[in-house]
């Protein structure tokens, strides 16, 4: 990850990210637009589902708690996210911001995230979440979700119909073999998508009452969509200075 932070061109003034909402069905690139913007601003990328599937892997208390359920394609009981997202979010490294990805994800969660924010600090300042939602048709979606791997080592998402690596089954960049996750079966992945429907969906109505909703297009050109969501950072945080 670069350290070098983004200047806005207007002010040569460094940006301060704050808190940014990645909100998308499963599949819509969230995670990888998510791994480009913190390299620019200097900021995480809290994934829940990441977070949640290390917590499984290392066989915590919670990790045992949210296995099945996340194997289902259900989603894991606010309690138990509410208090991993609380604990990672007062980290240091989130002092000017932070990417959530796959957070919120009910609309009881996005109040608990309004709560926090109003206690919280940026560079300084209170900021509002900027809220981008990334819109992909449902056709491409499954062809994203089933063709998913992704290199255990390095987190490098490559899809095996899309964005194949040059070696099949290997990482381009350590040559680790390749994963798929378990709930990107097809199965599962239409349980994930109805859940999607369900209980997320709503969640964009309540960032649009808000007025906060911005919406790009996801199945444009992966750099199409990062430059977008860039722009769309910098224009907002500038109006705020
Ligand atoms: P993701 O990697 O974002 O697709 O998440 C994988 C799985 O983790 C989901 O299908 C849920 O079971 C669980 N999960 C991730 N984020 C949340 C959240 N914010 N609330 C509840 N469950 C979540």
């Amino acid at each position: 990850m670069s350290t070098q932070s983004a200047t806005d061109v207007m002010t040569g003034k460094e940006v301060t990210a704050g808190p940014i909402v990645l909100l998308g069905s499963p599949g819509a690139g969230k995670g990888t637009q998510a791994k480009i913007i913190t390299g620019r601003y200097g900021v995480p990328h809290v994934s829940t589902g990441d977070l949640l599937r290390d917590n499984v892997s290392r066989v915590t208390e919670l990790g045992k708690k949210a296995k099945a359920i996340m194997e289902r394609g259900d989603l894991v009981p606010d309690d138990l996210v509410l208090d991993m997202v609380g604990e990672r979010l007062v980290a240091a490294d989130c002092d000017k911001g932070f990417i959530l990805d796959g957070f919120p994800r009910t609309t009881a969660q996005a109040e608990w995230l309004d709560r926090f924010l109003a206690s919280r600090t940026f560079a300084g300042r209170f900021l509002p979440p900027i809220v981008i939602k990334v819109q992909v048709g449902y056709n491409q979606l499954l062809q994203r979700l089933t063709g998913r791997r992704t290199c255990p080592a390095c987190g490098r998402i490559y899809n095996v119909y899309l964005q194949p690596p040059r070696r099949e089954g290997f990482c381009d960049v350590d040559g680790a073999p390749l994963i798929q996750r378990k709930d990107d079966s097809e199965e599962v992945i239409s349980e994930r998508l109805k859940t999607y429907e369900r209980q997320t969906l709503p969640l964009a109505d309540y960032y649009r009452r808000q007025g906060r909703l911005y919406e790009v297009n996801g199945e444009l050109p992966v750099e199409q969509v990062t430059a977008e969501m860039h722009s769309l950072i910098e224009k907002l945080r500038a109006a705020h200075d």
